[in-house]
């Protein structure tokens, strides 16, 4: 006996509301896994950071066959930032652009692209795709009306990104991506800024002060020594009353700028005072300490000036080295083990100063660890 026909309609209701409950749960689903996303997005602190989970994360996160970004980038602002950062892939899954003429040729419309791309669009966004794209979504990256940048997705589906489909999420995402890029590049660069030493272009002595504790910690990790030089100037002021403000200020530029330029990129230059700049070289025992030093003392004093009316001169330096273990030293904070550092390195400056100034003087680091109380009797 067949159904009657309030039962069969009754069934078919039925059929679709379960169908449609489980169309919202994959929505919820895909939402939720966008949410996540966008919060990570969100906590990124660095742009090599953000790079990594565009570039990487997202390939794994939405089961993606490439994915490809270009950043507008006009006044280097962005690579400046990158210095020693690796795109993940080989090529160009990471592009910099300094004109607008990549963007806007990509999108003629203004807004994003879905579908099968055409072989050209597919050669402009994806240069190199480690597998084969069938399907993309091109998302224009905008900030105030601008474009600055374009995020590629692409698919090996083909069915997965399609011109009938709305994409609210990943248009949303998008939106999200852009204000994180503009927010981390500000973001870095405000701190760049507010730790160099404006003259000179080292480290200023608040992020000198920052990255001592930051080295400490990682040598006490590691078990290696951290070696630290305290650089003065000899007679400075006389330079200043001879040769003017100007030419003390030109002299302090080119040592800031030389002491960059000899030592490795892990170390650490900073102008630490008025004429005194300090060094923080990781892993780097007495001998090659002193070695580095007395080097230094050597460059500089061969160093040749010129005053406002090119007059030559030189000038001396008096440096002081010290060195300390931090893992011997467990009981002591950072904080003091960085202070006593300093400290001894200053102290090794005024023997220098006092030996006569145009030397090299060492200054071990203090024992900080308590006394062991000895309740041997016997
Ligand atoms: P010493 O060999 O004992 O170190 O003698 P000095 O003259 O180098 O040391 P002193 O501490 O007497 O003088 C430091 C001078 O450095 C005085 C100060 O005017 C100068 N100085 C500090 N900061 C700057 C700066 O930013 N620009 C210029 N041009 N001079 C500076
Ligand atoms: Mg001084
Ligand atoms: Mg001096």
């Amino acid at each position: 006996m067949g159904l009657d026909p309030l039962e069969k309609e009754n069934q078919e209701l039925k059929r679709t509301l379960r169908l449609m409950i489980s169309k919202a749960e994959q929505n919820e689903s895909v939402l939720n896994s966008f949410f996540e996303v966008e919060l990570r997005l969100l906590s990124c602190g660095r742009l090599s950071e953000l790079l990594d989970l565009i570039l990487v994360d997202f390939k794994a996160l939405f089961r993606l066959s490439s994915v490809n970004l270009i950043l507008f980038d006009p006044e280097h602002a962005a690579r400046s930032l990158l210095n020693e950062y690796v795109p993940p892939a080989t090529g160009n899954t990471l592009r910099f652009v300094q004109s607008q003429r990549l963007l806007k040729s990509i999108y003629p419309n203004q807004g994003m692209i879905v579908g099968a791309p055409s072989p050209s669009l597919k050669a402009e966004a994806f240069p190199v795709a480690d597998s084969p794209v069938e399907s993309c979504a091109l998302l224009p990256l905008v900030r105030h009306n601008c474009l600055i940048g374009s995020l590629h997705l692409g698919s090996c589906d083909a069915s997965r990104y399609t011109e009938h489909v709305r994409y609210d999420y990943i248009q949303h995402l998008a939106s999200v991506v852009s204000v994180c890029i503009e927010n981390c590049i500000n973001q870095e660069n405000l701190h760049r800024l507010s730790s160099i030493d404006m003259l000179t272009k080292v480290h200023n002595r608040r992020s000198f002060e920052e990255e001592i504790v930051r080295e400490l910690s990682r040598a006490s990790r590691s078990a290696h020594s951290l070696a630290c030089l305290f650089i003065d100037l000899d007679h400075f002021k006389t330079v200043n009353d001879t040769y003017g403000h100007q030419t003390g200020d030109r002299v302090l530029r080119t040592v800031g700028l030389f002491l960059n330029k000899q030592l490795r990129k892990t170390d650490t230059v900073a102008r630490y005072g008025g004429e005194e700049f300090a060094i923080l070289l990781p892993n780097c025992d007495k001998d090659r300490a002193l070695s580095i030093a007395e080097t230094l003392r050597k460059k500089l004093a061969n160093l040749i000036f010129r005053d406002e009316l090119s007059r030559p001169f030189r000038m001396t330096t008096s440096i002081g080295v010290s060195l300390c273990h931090p893992e011997k030293n467990p009981s002591v904070k950072l904080d003091d083990i960085a202070y006593q550092l300093i400290q001894a390195a200053d102290k090794a400056v005024y023997s220098s100063k006092d030996g006569g100034r145009n030397q090299v003087s060492f200054m071990p680091f203090p024992n900080l660890e308590p006394p062991q109380v000895n309740t041997d009797k016997g």
